[in-house]
């Protein structure tokens, strides 16, 4: 069922982002060109459909940023909660993160990539979960 597969994912982004936590404490704050300032809207339709599915809601629209950089970079960070983010602020490691990863185990950077793989695998499947239910009309359409 689709909502098990919504719980999988969410256990498993807890785990990718404590396994990088001491490495992006360590880093990021002293970055001279931190990657969410230099991005704009990332949600994709898995990200959104996520976000239903999990109960949480989305509160902006698409149309309406205009702020340089991620509309969600606060002062200090990145003011949503962890499940609330896009996947790809999750998976996307810069090469200086990876090198302060790689550092901190052997394989730490090895585990953060198989748990990306099994993410991306499960939001796939979450999808088509939600196809088929919506379908056999076990769960209303959401508009995306
Ligand atoms: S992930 Fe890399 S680019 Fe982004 S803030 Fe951290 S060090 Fe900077
Ligand atoms: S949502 Fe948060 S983590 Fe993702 S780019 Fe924006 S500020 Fe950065």
């Amino acid at each position: 069922m689709v909502c098990e597969t919504v719980d999988r994912i969410g256990s498993l982004v807890v785990q990718a982002a404590e396994l990088q936590r001491p490495c992006v404490e360590g880093i990021c704050p002293e970055c001279k060109d931190p990657c969410c300032s230099r991005v704009h809207y990332l949600y994709t339709e898995k990200d959104i459909l996520y976000l239903r599915l999990s109960g949480r809601r989305q509160t902006w629209r698409r149309e309406g940023f205009m702020k340089k950089g991620c509309w969600f970079l606060g002062s200090k960070g990145c003011s949503l909660e962890l499940h609330s983010r896009p996947f790809i602020c999750h998976s996307y490691v810069c090469p200086d993160l990876e090198s302060a990863i790689r550092e901190s185990g052997p394989e730490v950077m090895s585990q953060l990539r198989e748990l990306f793989r099994l993410i991306g695998m499960l939001r796939g499947q979450m999808w088509s979960e939600y196809l088929v239910e919506s379908r056999n009309g076990k769960r209303q359409p959401i508009q995306l």
